[in-house]
């Protein structure tokens, strides 16, 4: 198992669709767009450019016309990245280009049409194909996710409720890079379970916009495949490969006006290129090679594609193109894009037993549950054995491994005629009770008893196996096995047609490499050859390389010049986008400024933290996380005959003496006085205690003889309770003085 660590460049291919009928009749400007299918390359003209002006040629790795066909764009440039996949690289395709130009029609086409069928379903197809005619020492496991990035938020395709589903987080780990957490992963066991897949994904998408083309040319959509294989190594022991497949189907790649809208459209309309100008900018820095810092950062979808441009994985770029001249600035600015994109070099590599494989898990659960169900019915067979007492005409002494397979179904047959014979034999005996004659009728009842308590054991016993291998064979038949038929056009000869196929395919690309090569090689030589036999051949001759070369340099300065007025363009943009933010931020301030008061600025202001994983500044929630459970601190619990919390210290100052700060009770204390009311020895003559309150002595209470409860502040003897340093002590003798 070789690891491939040689670096290699993203493979880009250019595909124009055919004029539709809005276009054609339109005028017969017919289209800016010409292809030299043998050389890979794209010629542009610009329409209202003087026809002196030289055309633009760009070369690429392959190009499509308008009357190309699925399959042969499959077959050329995508199979052989997904036979790398099933062999353990990562590989990514991505369609790149304006709205309108065909990038859904290639990643998916007409499903129903056969002719149609997109690079999706064809992969489809070739990843099941190949697993059904792989050695049968291989096992697999093939699973799908589907998520679409929209205004910047990720969101889960395969969820049921996609539409009030939270946005899902990014995270990044050492082993897989940057995944999605929580995303939803469906093991898939043919083709038509992963087209079902694909079809829940797609309503999802549709369902989730009011208007779909509008929300298809903004969102961009990752269809993803991961096939883990494993295989028994030299070593003996199983190896797993884990191959991963982007499927993408970017946003609309034009422009979208931004003059003139504020707020929340602005904000969108600066989130819906936000991914798209991201994607640009990472491949620049990744073709200028020079730039230490690639901005992955900066969008969901670079940071999605991580590994894609410029790291571990093999990429396909397929640019697509109209051939009306309506858009010749698009088209112009896609055949720069894809130009860059061709220097990207990526370090694809096998990932090689991860330490996260799904199949890994799979096999380890599988071999748990089969093990288990082996016991049970061994533990059946040998109870079977007992009963029997004549033992068994098959014998299960010791097993090795390599028997185990076979023997299974032996013992499964065996368990299930032990159940059987077990049942008849209760069934024997419990009849045998009835008819008993001798015994009492509740020695039988007792007996029936037993017997059917031994049935229903019988039966649960049987039922948990039943359930048990239900679960191991629906375990066991998500692993898809090589060499099953699992596919039902597997003939030999279409085996034939489609090797065949393939070797063309083969063929026509190392042709075009070639011519490729040729041309260059052609222009460098071409002074070399050169012999010269007088003056005037040798003017004619370096007269037609000036015209050549001054031919090029002028496309060279229009280059020049067009990617200035880009720059300009762009710069414009950026600077009006960067006004309105100024105006609107200057807005948000003058609102905290003015409505929002200083303290609970600070509060927000506090509640503020940095997510270096999101790269946000995110809230704080207000509950802590970890107390999500309960919500809010629970009260301490009241001590056993208070009614609030109480500390240990105010507990013995309360028993020491009833210090009043220490009563953690109510203000009044409703004890009952007992003592009859002496209504009989009032004497009003006598003179007013000192220590009385006037307004009590006159109390119409007093004059009913209602003894009124005391409060806690009238205790036999008050003690200041402002004197704070008066020690507990001190306090005990005040008290117990005070009483005698
Ligand atoms: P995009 O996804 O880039 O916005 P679509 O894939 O939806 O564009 O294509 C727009 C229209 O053009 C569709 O009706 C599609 O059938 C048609 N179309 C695109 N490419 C081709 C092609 N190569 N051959 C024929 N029709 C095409
Ligand atoms: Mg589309």
């Amino acid at each position: 198992m070789s690891k491939n660590k040689s670096s290699e460049s993203v493979k880009v291919v250019v595909r124009c669709r055919p004029l539709n009928r809005k276009e054609e009749s339109n005028g017969p400007a017919g289209g800016i767009v010409q292809m030299d299918l043998r050389l890979g390359q794209v010629i542009l003209r610009n329409p209202r450019a003087p026809p002196s002006e030289p055309q633009k040629t760009f070369t690429f790795d392959a190009v499509y016309d308008a009357n190309s066909k699925q399959r042969d764009l499959y077959d050329e440039s995508v199979r052989p990245l997904i036979d790398s996949v099933l062999a353990g690289f990562n590989g990514t395709i991505f369609a790149y280009g304006q709205t309108g130009t065909g990038k859904t029609y290639t990643m998916q086409g007409a499903w129903l049409d056969p002719e149609k069928r997109g690079v999706i379903p064809n992969a489809f197809d070739h990843i099941f194909t190949h697993i059904s005619r792989s050695q049968s020492d291989k096992q697999y496991l093939v699973r799908a996710s589907y998520l679409e990035i929209y205004r910047e938020e990720v969101r889960d395709l395969l969820d049921p409720n996609h539409g009030n589903a939270r946005a899902l987080e990014l995270r990044e780990s050492p082993e897989t890079g940057v995944y999605v957490r929580d995303l939803t992963s469906c093991v898939c066991k043919s083709i038509k379970e992963i087209e079902e897949v694909m079809n829940v994904g797609n309503q999802a998408r549709a369902v989730g916009a009011t208007d779909m083309n509008e929300h298809s040319s903004r969102s961009h959509a990752l269809f993803l495949i991961t096939v883990e294989c494993s295989q028994p190594g030299p070593d003996g022991r199983k190896h797993i490969r884990v191959g991963r497949l982007n499927l993408v189907d970017l946003a609309g790649s034009e422009r979208q006006a931004k003059t003139g809208v504020q707020g929340e459209r602005l904000k969108e309309a600066a989130k819906i290129n936000l991914s798209l100008s991201a994607l640009g900018n990472v491949i620049s820095a990744l073709a200028d090679g020079r730039s230490g810092h690639v901005p992955y950062r900066d969008s969901k979808l670079t940071r999605l594609l991580q590994d894609s441009l410029g790291g571990n994985a093999k990429t396909v770029m397929v640019a697509t193109l109209g051939p009306s001249s309506q858009h010749y600035d698009e088209t112009l600015t896609t055949l720069r894009y894809a130009n860059r994109a061709k220097n990207i070099q990526n370090q694809p590599r096998v990932n090689e037993d991860p330490k996260d494989a799904l199949l890994r898990e799979f096999q380890r659960e599988i071999a748990r549950l089969r093990a288990q169900l082996n016991h049970r019915k061994w533990r059946s067979k040998q109870k079977k054995e007992q009963v029997d007492g004549e033992g068994w005409d098959r014998d299960g002494d010791e097993e090795t491994e390599g028997e185990e397979e076979e023997e299974e179904e032996d013992v499964e047959k065996d368990a299930e005629e032990y159940v059987k014979l077990e049942e008849q034999r209760l069934e024997r005996e419990k009849e045998a009770i009835r008819e008993d004659q001798f015994l009492l009728a509740e020695e039988k009842q007792r007996l029936l008893g037993e017997k059917e308590r031994m049935m229903g054991d019988l039966r649960k016993e049987q039922e948990a196996t039943e359930q048990l291998t239900a679960k191991y064979k629906a375990m066991e038949s998500k692993l898809l096995v090589g060499g099953k038929n699992i596919m039902d056009h597997t003939n030999e000869q279409q085996k034939m047609l489609e090797i065949k196929r393939h070797e063309i395919a083969e063929q026509t690309r190392s042709e075009r490499e070639m011519q490729q090569q040729m041309l260059v090689q052609d222009e460098e030589t071409l002074e070399l050859r050169e012999t010269f036999t007088s003056l005037q051949q040798e003017v004619e001759a370096k007269t037609k390389k000036l015209k050549k070369l001054y031919a090029k340099l002028q496309c060279i300065k229009a280059e020049i010049q067009d990617v200035n007025d880009e720059h300009v363009r762009s710069r414009q943009e950026l600077e009006q986008t960067q006004n309105e933010l100024t105006r609107e931020l200057k807005f948000k301030y003058l609102i905290i400024e003015n409505f929002i008061p200083p303290e609970e600025k600070n509060k927000i202001m506090n509640r503020l933290t940095f997510d270096p994983e999101e790269d946000q500044w995110k809230f704080q929630p207000l509950v802590p996380a970890e107390s999500k459970s309960s919500q809010m601190k629970k009260r301490p619990a009241s001590a056993v005959g208070y009614k609030r919390p109480i500390s240990q210290y105010a507990r013995v100052a309360i028993a020491m003496g009833a210090h009043s700060r220490y009563r953690a009770e109510n203000i009044m204390f409703l004890e009952l006085d007992m003592a009859p009311p002496n209504t009989a020895t009032l004497d009003r003559s006598t003179e007013a205690d000192p220590n009385q309150s006037p307004s009590m002595d006159n109390s119409p209470a007093k004059d009913k003889g209602i003894c009124k409860s005391r409060s806690w502040c009238q205790t036999p003897k008050s003690i200041t309770s402002s004197s704070s340093n008066v020690s507990l002590a001190a306090c005990h003798t005040a008290t117990s003085t005070a009483a005698q």
